[in-house]
C-alpha cells in the first residue's frame, strides 16, 4: 500500500515543522493551518481513521489526547483555549487515511463548525 503523507512525515521521509515525537505520536504543524495555531497529532501506528479504532487501542488514543494537551501548552495556547478535532470519513471531512487529532486555537473559534 502507498504511504501516506503522514507516514512519510512519521518515517521523515518529508519535511514537517515537527512540535512534539514520542514513541507513539509525532505532532507537527499543519501545512493549510484554519487558526493562528492548527497542529495535527498523528499516532506512528496505522489506524486509518476513528471507525477502525479498537479496544486494543484504547490506551493510544487517550495519549493522542494528553499530547494534544501538551502540544497546547508548548504552543502557549493553553491559557485561553483550543478545541480539538478529529474528521472521520466523507462527511467528517477526512482526507488523509491515517488517524490525526487536529489542535486548533489562538483565536475565538464559532460553534457549530461549518
Ligand atoms: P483531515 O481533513 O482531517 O483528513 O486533515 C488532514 C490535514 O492534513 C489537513 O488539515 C491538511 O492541511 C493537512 N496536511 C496535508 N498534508 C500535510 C503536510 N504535508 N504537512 C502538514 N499538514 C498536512
Amino acid at each position: 500500500m502507498e504511504k501516506t503523507i503522514f507516514q512519510k512525515i512519521i518515517d521523515h521521509e518529508i519535511p514537517a515543522s515537527i512540535v512534539y515525537e514520542d514513541d507513539q505520536c509525532i505532532a507537527f504543524d499543519d501545512i493549510d493551518p484554519q487558526a493562528p495555531t492548527h497542529c495535527l497529532i498523528v499516532p506512528k501506528q496505522l489506524i486509518a481513521r476513528l471507525r477502525e479504532a479498537k479496544k486494543e487501542h484504547q490506551a493510544l488514543l487517550g495519549h493522542l489526547l494528553l499530547v494534544a494537551g501538551e502540544v497546547a501548552r508548548i504552543k502557549a495556547i493553553d491559557p485561553n483555549g483550543y478545541r480539538v478535532v478529529i474528521n472521520c470519513g466523507r462527511d467528517g471531512g477526512e482526507t488523509v487515511p491515517h488517524l490525526h487529532v487536529h489542535l486548533l486555537g489562538g483565536r475565538s473559534l464559532q460553534w457549530p463548525p461549518g
